[in-house]
Order: structure tokens, then sequence, then C-alpha cells
């Protein structure tokens, strides 16, 4: 049964921290933490509308300091949807946070308290880049606590960031390379925005800060996406949710409601031409594909299919569902 996650949302208001893209700052004061009766009502809520899949589902407290918040909000929020855990038998608690706000003693709260998975916002494994962004924690912060995480065995997420102010397509990769040393159980990848009223706001404006372009952003997103998935490494997300402030505050950088499946949809392009130049293929071509890759082999608007066709190939494509997900059967005549 597929994994869900009753998704609870907690800002952290006056966080000491400023880091280059948040918004944090802006918002302190209209974006309220959640009462410890709003955060029951969400709960009874999803308890009505999930059913048996109840076991299968995380209640999630995001936000991305989840153990730097006030300790005493912090853990009546733990406690509540301990209570939950127990009677409902929901898999556990998954919380997100800083690297810097993980030791043992707070790791033995959280076991204490069913919490069962932990996402570090990494967001670069470049002490450089960390800094220029002002993150506020080194990569050491990230080595020392998603080993502590995975030795008390918990399940480690890590979130990664593309395209920082001092980064680049490479700088991004080796992250991603690092990142997969630290074995975590699954990977999110945000490419950065731009938001008003932030220092890469700033930055930008006084043209210090180049946003990578999108073709620069697919680029490196779906290189990520193969170095992640060869390594058995679930990418869980890939791309920012779509938010109504994104379009109201966004100044630059990338956000696309189908991200992912443009990412796919170019590892499956280079994979056709990769075969292609590789092999003794004839003017027609026969695509066979899983038909839940259909669309990502065609491509957003057929462009994969364009792009074959300039290349001289006339392509059909056509399902075959006994084919593994990631497989291509090409034929040629
Ligand atoms: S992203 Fe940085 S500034 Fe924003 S809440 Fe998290 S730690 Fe604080």
């Amino acid at each position: 049964m597929k994994h869900s996650n009753v998704a609870i949302f907690i800002p952290h208001n006056g966080c000491p921290n400023k880091c280059s893209f948040c918004e944090q700052n802006s918002i302190t004061g209209k974006s309220l933490q959640p009462t410890l009766e709003d955060v029951k009502n969400t709960i009874e809520l999803s308890i009505k509308n999930l059913g048996s899949r109840v076991k299968n589902t995380e209640i999630a407290f995001f936000g991305g300091s989840f153990t730097a918040i006030d300790k005493k909000y912090m853990n009546a929020l733990l406690d509540l949807a301990n209570k939950y855990v127990k009677e409902y038998s929901f898999a556990g608690i998954r919380i997100s946070t800083r690297p810097d706000a993980i030791d043992n003693d707070i790791l033995d709260v959280l076991k204490s308290k069913s919490v069962t998975s932990i996402e570090l916002g990494a967001q670069s494994m470049d002490d450089r880049v960390l800094e220029l962004n002002r993150r506020g924690h080194k990569k050491e912060d990230i080595v020392f606590s998603s080993k502590l995480i995975k030795e008390k065995g918990f399940s480690l997420g890590l979130q990664m960031m593309t395209g920082l102010y001092g980064s680049n397509i490479n700088i991004d990769y080796d992250t991603g390379k690092q990142i997969v040393e630290l074995n975590p159980d699954t990977v999110r990848i945000y490419p950065t925005v731009t938001m008003k009223n932030t220092l890469l706001h700033k930055l930008y404006n006084e043209r210090k800060y180049f946003p990578m372009t999108f073709d620069e952003t697919v680029e490196i997103c779906s290189k990520l996406l193969i170095l992640f998935e060869e390594n058995h490494i679930r990418v869980i997300r890939l791309g920012l949710h779509y938010m109504k402030s994104l379009d109201e505050n966004a100044i630059a950088g990338v956000w696309h409601p189908s991200f992912r499946e443009i990412c796919e949809s170019k590892n499956f392009l280079n994979k056709i031409i990769q075969y292609i130049s590789s092999n003794e293929v004839k003017h027609n071509i026969i695509i066979f594909v899983n038909g839940k890759n259909l669309s990502k082999v065609i491509g957003n608007n057929k462009c994969n299919i364009k792009k074959l066709n300039k290349m001289g190939y006339n392509v059909k494509v056509k399902k075959d569902d006994n084919l593994g997900e990631r497989d291509l059967i090409i034929e040629s005549f």
C-alpha cells in the first residue's frame, strides 16, 4: 500500500537564522504556528478520510526547523501526535529539521515519542555554498547528524537545493554524490526559487546572483534523479509544491507543476539518443515502454518525438506493460 503523510506545517516564527532563500523574516507574524487544537482537528479529519490506510501514514511535522522551535511547544505537538499513533496505529511520526539541531538527547526524546523518520535540510554539501547562503551550519553537521540518525534506527531523509548562490551544476552534482555516501532512505530535490524580500532577491537585483536557467535546472535535476535511482535512494520529491505564495512572491527560479515529469522525460530522451548513437538503427523506430511512462517518453507537447523527428527518425511509441518502469525496447526497420 502506498505511503502517505498527514502534513502539518510548523513555521519557525522568529527563527534566528537568515538563510538566503528564506522569506521567514517577511512572514513572521503572518504565518502563525498551529495550536494543539488545529493539529488535533487535522489529524482527526485525516483519520476519517484515510480508513485502513492510516497504517501506512505518518503524521508529518514539516517546516524545516522542528527540533529548533520552542521545546515546550515541540513536546506538546509530539505528545499529541503520539497519542494518535498509539490509538489509531499510524506508521509513526515524521519531522523535518536542521542538521545542527540534532544530538543524542534530542534523538532519544524523538524516539520515545514514536518519531520514525527524520528529514534534514542539508541543501548543499559545499561549505562555501552553505556559508554564502547563510545556512548557519557546515557540511560536518550534515554528516554527523545523518550518521547519528541512522545509528539510532530512524529513517533518514535528506533535502538538497540546486542553483543556490555560489553553486553551479558541478557543485550540485557533487552534493548529490556526497549525499549518496550518507545512504539516506529518501531524498527531496528543490530547485532554488528567489522570493521577494530575501537575500537572494537583493543579490539578484545587484546582479551578483544569477539563477540557473530552466534548461540548466532540468539538466542537473535529471542527472541527480538518475544518480539517486541507481543507488536505490527514493526521490520522494523533485521540485517545489505549488503554493499561492510562489505566484505572488517569486522573482526568479524554476517551479513547474510537472517538473519531475519533465526531468524524467529528458532522461528517457537521453536513453533513446544513446541507444541510437551506439547501435545500427534504421529510420523508422518503434519504442515500447510501460504504459505508466508513455507520456514521459513522448514528452511535453511531444517534444521528445519532435527532437527525434529533427534527427531524421520517424517514431511511434507503444505501450507494453510487461516492461519494467525504467525499461525501453527499441525496434527499427
Ligand atoms: S530556512 Fe533558514 S531562516 Fe528559514 S526558517 Fe529555516 S533555518 Fe530559519
